[in-house]
């Protein structure tokens, strides 16, 4: 690769953390080219050294983000580009996936392009879009990845009459597809029962999951499913995969650090309702060792942003972007080692959109994407109501301290101050 001289680049070094493992060493990174140039034991005073306790890890991923903006615009006081940025720039994420469940949903070639060039437009971060799977959609683009839903939100299987699941996907073989995995006819038998968590069970989950991984098999299709939270339902993802299927999941933040029991730490538990629901402490252990072991691929946030209002109203959602990085220090500090945090958290989620996605993301070697996430785990954070970036303005995680925040997140060789979404500029 050829580089121009006289571009504008950075030269780092610190702790550097991959998969493969931890190095100090220096990097050099092209503002312009928005990639790693060099590597190594590299001449030149740098422009920052990180001490100890700092670390650096390729940029973190949140594959199922809910940016909450599209071209009509009516749901951007939840949330839009320019805010989910500044969130996610805080939590050191540096790609997300965006959903398509807008009010204006991106479920053609027209409308996926209009929503598209929004977020050129106003995004900071990088973000792939997901296409919506309707009935009688056609994958209109080969290079997207797709969302289906088969509990209630736009597009999902009440829209589909009486078309039949294995109809509605059967157009979509060879594509990925991500699945919100509640059985609509169990959740409808449910739906008078007294809490969220009754109206939409565990078996809900379960057996939607079996629906997907037989349909996907017979079709062909990448299945990923959304938001795991039952351990019945991860046995069916191992099964399948034991068996051959391409088959990949996450787990959100919310389900691996609060459960049916434990909510109320939380000072507005209440507000901890999101679909699927929080599960049993069991559901939690086992999740949080999958997570661990490979079993579950990656973290993911379902950052889904309401105003406190909504919220105290009975939305379902929890805001997750700005504490994604803090979230990760404190597995650390129970044990999970980082390189198998970023993992989970930047190199299969890369892997998992490596055909959506420009460039190589996921590691620190010559040519990657120079998108990077640096931590203080020297520094513990509890995060104040003030300091959400994401428009939602509160936090599941407030009043517990993290040990440990994002200093720096950098996107395509730009530096940006996590706290304040500030650039860093060269002296
Ligand atoms: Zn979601």
């Amino acid at each position: 690769m050829m580089e121009n001289t006289s571009a504008p680049t950075w030269l780092l070094e610190g702790d550097l953390i991959e998969s493969t493992g931890r190095t100090r060493s220096r990097l050099r990174i092209c503002r312009e080219s928005g990639t790693i140039l060099e590597r190594g034991d590299l001449p030149g005073d740098p422009d920052v050294i990180w001490g100890e306790g700092v670390i650096v890890c390729p940029g973190f991923i949140d594959i199922h983000v809910h940016c909450r903006d599209d071209p009509g615009g009516s749901q951007r006081h939840k949330e839009d580009y320019f805010s989910a940025s500044e969130a996610a720039i805080q939590g050191g994420v540096v790609l997300v996936g965006d959903m398509p469940n807008n009010p204006d949903p991106p479920c053609d070639l027209e409308s996926y392009r209009s929503k598209r060039n929004l977020a050129d437009e106003r995004s900071i971060i990088d973000v792939v879009l997901y296409g919506l799977l309707i009935r009688g959609g056609t994958p209109f683009r080969n290079d997207i990845p797709w969302k289906c839903y088969f509990g209630p939100s736009v597009g999902d299987v009440d829209s589909w009459g009486d078309a039949t699941v294995e109809e509605v996907l059967a157009p979509f073989g060879g594509q990925m597809v991500m699945f919100h995995a509640e059985d609509p006819t169990i959740l409808a038998r449910c739906s008078e029962e007294a809490t969220h968590e009754q109206r939409r069970p565990a078996e809900a989950e379960v057996e939607a999951i079996r629906t997907i991984l037989k349909t996907c098999r017979k079709l062909d299709i990448h299945a990923h499913i959304a938001h795991l939270s039952t351990a019945d339902g991860l046995a069916l993802i191992e099964q399948a995969r034991s068996e051959g299927q391409t088959v990949t999941t996450e787990v959100t933040p919310h389900h691996l650090a609060f459960d049916s029991e434990n909510r109320n730490q939380f000072e507005c538990g209440d507000w901890l309702q999101m679909n699927p629901p929080l599960r049993t402490p069991r559901d939690r252990a086992i999740l949080r060792e999958a997570l661990i072991c490979g079993a579950i691929d990656c973290l993911a946030t379902d950052h889904a942003p309401h105003t406190i209002e909504e919220n105290a109203a009975g939305s379902s959602g929890v805001p997750l972007l700005d504490t994604f990085g803090a979230f990760l220090c404190r597995l650390a500090s129970e044990g999970i080692p980082w390189e198998v945090l970023v993992e989970r958290a930047s190199t299969t989620p890369a892997k998992i959109f490596s055909k959506f996605s420009d460039g190589q993301y996921g590691d620190l070697q010559v040519g990657s994407v120079a998108s990077l996430t640096v931590l203080d785990l020297n520094q513990s954070w509890t995060i104040e109501r003030s300091q959400v970036r994401s428009r939602a303005g509160w936090s599941p995680f407030e009043k517990t301290p993290f040990p440990g925040k994002v200093i720096e997140t950098v996107i395509r060789g730009v530096r940006w101050e996590a706290a304040t979404s500030s650039l860093i500029q060269q002296a």
